[in-house]
């Protein structure tokens, strides 16, 4: 696996990793994330030398897209992220990593897709062994709960789901029931919609107007 000598500075990396805690049954065995997932988070700033700094930014646009990189050195990115533009900052982030990364990809037409769907997108850019993932733990009318065990950050996370759901016609609320970052032990994710129709829950007959 190429690894990304240099980038983020190879002694945080390892720091943060080692003090790192996990969520729930992680553990992550040759965990690497594509590529792409670093050149989108650099595509979602508007201005990314001023936020990362240019040789940061220099390493991470000498990435091959197609190639697998550790997964620490991303949560070093995203975590350097949030110490710069803040959480608000991270969860646009991740909204605008779907329009660059997912969007064109899948075509999600209904909120049951993406919930069904999320996962799948995980996986689509992280490899390895006992990496985590999303369980759909209730899909109900207007309602549905999400748990996540992956080590990314949840603000990310958040922005993808909530920018997928829009793009599946079907704007929700997505919240945070419980929070890793805040000492569970996974991420719990509430999404909720006022549309309870096949926006919602996918099937194909047209929408009652
Ligand atoms: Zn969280």
């Amino acid at each position: 696996m190429p690894t990304l000598t240099g980038a983020i500075g190879d002694v945080n990396v390892g720091v943060a990793l080692e003090s790192m805690r996990w969520p729930r049954g992680y553990v992550g065995t040759d965990h690497g994330t594509l590529g792409s997932v670093f050149l989108s988070v650099l595509m979602a700033l508007k201005s990314p030398e001023q936020v990362l700094g240019e040789d940061e930014v220099r390493r991470v646009k000498s990435l091959d897209p197609e190639a697998w990189y550790p997964v620490g050195s991303l949560l070093s990115l995203v975590d350097l992220l949030d110490r710069v533009v803040g959480t608000q900052g991270v969860l646009r982030m991740g909204r605008r990593r779907f329009e660059a990364s997912h969007r064109n990809r899948v075509p999600y037409t209904s909120a049951r897709d993406v919930v069904y769907g999320i996962d799948e997108m995980y996986h689509h850019v992280n490899r390895g062994s006992s990496i985590g993932g999303w369980t759909v733990l209730a899909f109900e009318p207007g309602h549905a709960e999400l748990e996540k065990t992956t080590p990314h950050h949840c603000a990310m996370e958040q922005g993808i789901l909530s920018a997928a759901l829009s793009s599946a016609q079907c704007p929700s609320v997505v919240s945070h029931k419980q929070c890793f970052r805040e000492g569970a032990d996974s991420c719990i994710y509430s999404v909720s919609s006022t549309l309870r129709d096949a926006r919602w829950s996918g099937t194909h007959t047209p929408a009652v107007p």
